[in-house]
């Protein structure tokens, strides 16, 4: 699904970011990242997202080589990714439900589509019945999972979470976690998760790539990541649960009789809006730019 060939990236003369990375991400795997700050996880993704192209290597996702691809085609491509962000980036001006919708509006998807989809996202993160609060209203779990529903409401094929639970506390923490296992698991979806958290992420059995001065030093589930957060853990005063823990709701919602998997199923976009996005407008579908693009 994602390869990076022997790349690299350049900042410049002195700044390497990224130095003869090789990997491969299958179809439906879940990885995550981790690494010190400067260590190049930004870099890395953006080349995923086509933001940045490598100085040398070449990078294939899906079949397309990145760098080949014509700029024309670069919304297109983009399309198949959901990204969410560690500060959420939803409209404030827009409500739950409208959050979501306007990622569909803007790749234009017909309103029968829009209403299916968005329902079904947001049902999918647990919050249907926030569906007309405003982001004000909402912690920063919630918000989280608003950006959650808005990054699967197209149905992505890979989700990038950049340091998505770095903004709110571990419970929500680990339920943005829980949720994104749950999407992997449920649609398949190809997942790479930056983070920070390695004691969170250690409670996962998925892979785990350590990046240091632009090197992958070391993938899956690596005894030295574990033992980092162990020590950590060891160190700290033990985290009391928060009261309320949310209960998301997503295995009731998906083994329900509701034709959830039907609905899963016949997800897709219409033919007819394909040549009318434009670039920053599929790219606030992804999440990226949903500020400036509320206009
Ligand atoms: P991380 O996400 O792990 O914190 P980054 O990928 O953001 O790391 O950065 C890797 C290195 O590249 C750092 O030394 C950073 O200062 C540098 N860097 C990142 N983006 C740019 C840029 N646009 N111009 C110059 N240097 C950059």
């Amino acid at each position: 699904m994602i390869d990076f060939y022997n790349v690299s990236k350049n900042y410049g003369k002195d700044v390497k970011a990224l130095s003869d990375v090789t990997l491969h991400v299958d179809r439906g795997e879940f990885v995550f990242i981790v690494g010190s700050s400067g260590a190049g996880k930004s870099t890395f993704l953006k080349m995923i997202m086509r933001e940045e192209v490598p100085s040398s290597g070449s990078i294939v996702v899906d079949g397309v080589e990145l760098n080949k691809m014509k700029p024309r085609e670069i919304p297109f491509y983009r399309r198949k990714l959901g990204i969410v962000f560690q500060d959420f980036r939803i409209i404030q001006t827009k409500n739950v439900y409208d959050n979501v919708a306007f990622a569909m509006h803007v790749i234009g998807a017909t309103q029968k589509d829009i209403s299916r989809r968005v329902a079904y996202a947001l049902n999918l993160v647990g919050l249907s019945h926030k569906a007309k609060s405003m982001p004000s209203e909402l912690s920063g779990g919630e918000q989280q999972r608003v950006a959650l529903a808005r990054a699967l409401v197209n149905r992505a094929d890979i989700i990038i979470a950049d340091e998505p639970t770095g903004n709110i506390d571990p419970v929500m923490s680990k339920d943005i976690v829980d949720l994104l296992m749950q999407i992997n698991l449920i649609h398949k979806t190809t997942i790479i998760m930056v983070t920070h958290a390695v004691d969170l992420i250690s409670q996962y059995d998925k892979r785990i790539v350590k990046i240091d001065k632009g090197c992958i030093v070391s993938d899956t589930d690596h005894p030295e990541v574990k033992d980092e957060a162990d020590a950590k853990k060891a160190a700290e005063p033990v985290q009391e649960e928060l009261p309320g823990k949310n209960n998301i709701g997503f295995y009731e919602d998906v083994n329900s009789d509701s034709g959830t998997e039907s609905f899963i199923d016949s997800y897709g976009l219409p033919e007819s809006s394909a040549e009318e996005v434009t670039e920053e407008a599929s790219f606030a579908s992804a999440g990226a730019d949903s500020g400036s693009n509320e206009n």
